[in-house]
């Protein structure tokens, strides 16, 4: 007989946990997966997936008003958010569901409550008081939303949990934060309807991401809601059953919300990390090696708490690595150099490789390629937005080493750019590959000429 009731304890039932609790199970593992709130986690719960059906809700403002255009006409459009929110809790519940009909149909066993560490191959379920023997213990318990930042009246704002809670449309809100969060919240609730405010300390918003690109969503945003910049907010109170904010120039902004979405936190408090020796880094989360092992061989971390990038995709295959390394007998570990990615702003942003700044650093010389246009839509519709493409090459191998690109559906089309990025794809490859007329998208293999550098030879 075993020495352990189970051969893996999953704590967590998120992207990450899930994906590596049903690869274990499926090599044989017997596996135990804990979740105290509901099986499938920030991404299908309250983020990723209700967050996207949002952002398509908005998105039919604008085809309403762009479809005069071309003929049609449509009577003054109206926006029910019970509906919405109706149909898409709908459709969260089905994916919890369907994530644990998965789970139990690959033989793992799940325990709906909170679990803890007791030492480095035991687990206690809280709720119970159980104690469970496991081999190998996996920490997939992801991160929550600060509030921040502490100043009075901090507590009167709501999160991005709270905010799928909400029972109707704010008609004024003011989102706080430059990050993928609030510029996707800020467009979102924009374009449903809201007067909207997006403030942010810094001069330009998502830090990180190329600076062209940044800039054109600062312009489309300031068409579409009141954008502060270099600004930060001082204090919120209650004022006439709504709330007023007042920033550090000592204006004012009255609001029926205030979502503040300035960064999440790893979930490690209470989990008993400091019983086997588990220190967290600077950010509060759990360090791993690149095959997400903890300095305690028998404990792994995956996903958002250890704060590698925090995205989906990248828990998905950290917890099927885990799964593959420890009980496939087939070592694999995730290469997190170059991940697209997407912000579902409006217009959308997506994204794969270095920003021009960061190209130089890494490159020195590099070749950029530009293409900044109306899309052919708005010949009719009007709409005045640009749609601004990027393609970074490395002049000494000809290697594309970044594309951005703001405009509509970036995001599904950065996703196909990636697999030939991923590939090593050079400049010679986008260039004698057909162009797909007439997209947007075709700017990307008929961009000849770079840009003339600015920078003096030797700096790239
Ligand atoms: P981010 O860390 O991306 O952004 C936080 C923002 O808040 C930054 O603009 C930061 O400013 C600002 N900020 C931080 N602290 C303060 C403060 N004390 N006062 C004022 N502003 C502050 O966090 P998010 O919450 O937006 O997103 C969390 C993670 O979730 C992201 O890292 C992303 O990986 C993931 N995510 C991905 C999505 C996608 O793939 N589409 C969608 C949503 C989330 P500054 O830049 O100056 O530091």
């Amino acid at each position: 007989m075993s020495a352990y009731d189970v051969d893996l304890f999953v704590i967590g039932g998120g992207s990450g946990g899930v994906r590596a609790a049903r690869i274990a199970a499926g090599y044989g593992a017997r596996v135990m997966l804990a979740e105290e709130y509901r099986v499938g986690g920030t991404c299908v719960i309250r983020g990723c997936v209700p967050k996207k059906l949002m952002v398509y809700a908005g998105r039919f403002a604008d085809e309403f008003e762009d479809a005069a255009g071309f003929g049609w006409s449509v009577e003054k459009p109206r926006f029910d958010w019970g509906t919405l929110k109706r149909r898409r809790d709908a459709e969260v519940t089905r994916l919890e569901g369907i994530y644990d009909a998965n789970l139990i149909r690959a033989g793992v066993e799940i325990v709906p409550e909170r679990a803890v560490i007791e030492d480095p191959q035991t687990v206690r379920l809280v709720k119970t008081g159980r104690t469970i023997r496991a081999e190998r213990i996996l920490v997939a318990v992801g991160a929550h939303p600060v509030k921040e930042p502490d100043v009075p009246g901090i507590e009167l704002a709501i999160t991005s949990n709270e905010v799928f809670e909400l029972e109707s449309l704010p008609e004024r809100i003011l989102v706080i934060g430059g990050g993928y969060i609030a510029v996707e919240f800020a467009g979102v609730f924009a374009a449903l309807g809201s007067n909207t405010t997006l403030l942010h300390r810094g001069d330009r918003l998502l830090r990180g991401f190329d600076d062209e690109v940044r800039d054109a969503l600062a312009e489309a945003y300031r068409h579409r809601m009141d954008l502060r910049l270099g600004r930060t907010l001082r204090r919120i109170e209650s004022r006439d059953g709504g709330l007023r904010a007042q920033l550090d120039d000592g204006t004012e902004i009255d609001a029926d919300q205030i979502l503040v979405a300035t960064g999440r936190r790893p979930n490690v408090a209470g989990l008993g990390l400091e019983r086997v020796g588990i220190e967290t880094d600077a950010a509060g989360a759990i360090p791993v090696d690149a095959y997400s092992q903890t300095r305690v061989p028998s404990i792994y971390a995956v996903g958002d708490v250890t704060n590698r990038a925090n995205l989906t995709p990248v828990a998905i295959r950290e917890g099927h690595a885990f799964a593959d390394t420890v009980f496939g007998g087939k070592p694999a570990c995730v290469d997190h150099r170059l991940i697209p990615t997407a912000v579902f702003s409006t217009p959308e942003i997506g994204v794969v490789g270095h920003s021009e700044a960061g190209a130089r650093e890494a490159y020195g010389q590099i070749d950029v390629y530009k293409a900044r246009f109306r899309p052919m839509k708005a010949t009719l519709s009007g709409r005045e937005e640009r749609i601004f493409m990027k393609v970074l090459v490395d002049r000494a191998s000809d290697r594309v080493v970044g594309v951005h690109i703001f405009g509509h559906d970036a995001g599904e089309v950065i996703q196909a750019v990636g697999i030939a990025v991923t590939m090593g794809a050079t400049k010679a490859d986008f260039d004698r590959t057909i162009a797909v007329h007439p997209t947007a998208a075709e700017e990307l293999v008929t961009m000849r000429v770079p840009e003339v550098t600015k920078h003096p030879v030797g700096v790239g």
